[in-house]
């Protein structure tokens, strides 16, 4: 990278731990992202770029078109924050009770408004366009998705999208890339066993739902090991049962709540299939009725490799090939994956663990924090991977 521009990535810092901590001291919820889209739309402004808001109620998006002919490459920031109380004892913790930035978007936001501050300076050297897209609703509400029909992918016509998530699993200074799938489809079930209620004393009598649904939970447990190839991975848990009012009866029916993770569609639909299968099964055996709602979340995230492997060889020319990691998928999820499903592109780790700083807690919890060092890292990453696809050559 050329000098001038790995100074100015680095002088900066200040601005950057600046805007992080304003958002993080105002965490807003899905769909909420009002005050955060308010101070990206004014900076993406300032900047000089075609800017329009009310996407998605909260999203905004800024475009810079290059004065020569090229493509368009995407690059995407969530903006919400978690229904949580921070428990960080810093200076710039959150000030909204009940409301926390625990899952990093709001390093998200700032590294990709450091992007915007970059190529607002050197507009005449690029070279086809550049789109940021701010979204809202990341944590369960599907912002992407609706940005998507939206038409966020259009006008101009995106031909490749990157987006990146700090990361607590690698320590600063790293970028870990998933080549193909990253993150797993996040589907859900609720599940309910009739049976009929009566005295505890006098069984025969009724038809018990809790040892019905205590059968099928054993055998949902058989789908992944006995129904999934090894070699694919699933999760299914069950993370909530809920029937019964006392000790002596026996209630008319028990819902079981669960998750269903899956990185293919193959796997998705066969863990859709045999949950189905299985309720039935054993309502039947036991003489119940039965209900199982299966619903679809978002999809797995599938990065295409050709671009992966372009992030990782942009990377690595500013941190070296041992700072670039490829790593297994994860079976959270990420509503990145509906851009991914329309267009190419690769979805990223930033790492921001640094154990001497006390930085080590995992996402979407109370002590969440990043090292801030990975707000300039996360700002030259783009810029590399932008460079690169775009074939600007400013590095
Ligand atoms: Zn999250
Ligand atoms: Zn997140």
């Amino acid at each position: 990278m050329n000098a001038a521009l790995k100074d100015s990535i680095a002088g900066m810092k200040d601005w950057l731990v600046e805007i992080r901590r304003t958002i993080h001291m105002h965490p807003e919820l899905m769909f909420e992202e009002v005050e955060t889209s308010r101070l990206v739309s004014i900076w993406l402004e300032k900047f000089g770029l075609e800017v329009k808001t009310g996407w998605a109620k909260t999203g905004v998006v800024g475009v810079l078109r290059g004065d020569k002919e090229g493509k368009t490459v995407a690059i995407r920031a969530d903006m919400d924050a978690l229904p949580l109380e921070e428990a960080n004892q810093v200076p710039y913790a959150s000030k909204v009770k009940g409301k926390m930035h625990a899952c990093g978007h709001d390093a998200h936001v700032t590294i990709l408004l450091g992007v915007a501050k970059l190529f607002s300076a050197i507009r005449e050297q690029v070279k086809g366009n550049i789109k940021w897209i701010f979204q809202p609703a990341e944590e369960g509400g599907a912002g992407a998705r609706v940005m998507v029909e939206e038409g966020v992918l259009e006008n101009p016509k995106v031909n490749a999208i990157f987006g990146a998530h700090v990361f607590p699993d690698l320590p600063i200074g790293k970028v870990g890339i998933h080549e193909r799938e990253g993150l797993a489809a996040t589907d859900r079930f609720i599940i309910k066993i009739i049976g009929k209620g009566g005295h505890g004393a006098y069984p025969h009598l009724a038809k018990d739902p809790i040892f019905a649904a205590g059968h099928l939970i054993t055998q949902i447990h058989s789908i992944v090991s006995r129904d999934i190839n090894p070699l694919d991975s699933a999760v299914i848990t069950i993370g909530k049962v809920n029937g019964g009012t006392a000790f002596n009866i026996i209630p008319d029916e028990v819902s079981l709540l669960g998750t269903v993770r899956s990185l293919t569609p193959q796997v998705r639909e066969l863990l859709k299939s045999r949950l189905e299968q299985l309720t039935q099964g054993v309502a039947r055996s036991f003489g119940m009725d039965c209900r199982c709602e299966f619903e679809y979340g978002y999809p797995a995230l599938v990065n295409d490799p050709e671009m992966s492997r372009l992030v990782a060889s942009a990377c690595a020319r500013g941190i070296g090939q041992d700072n670039v990691e490829f790593i297994r998928p994860s079976m959270g999820g990420e509503d990145f994956a509906y851009y991914l499903e329309k267009v190419p592109g690769s979805f990223f780790r930033l790492g921001c663990r640094n154990e001497k700083k006390g930085i080590i807690h995992s996402f979407h919890s109370s002590l969440f924090n990043i090292d801030e060092d990975v707000l300039p890292f996360g700002v030259e990453m783009f810029v590399r991977i932008i460079d690169q696809y775009l074939g600007l050559e400013l590095i």
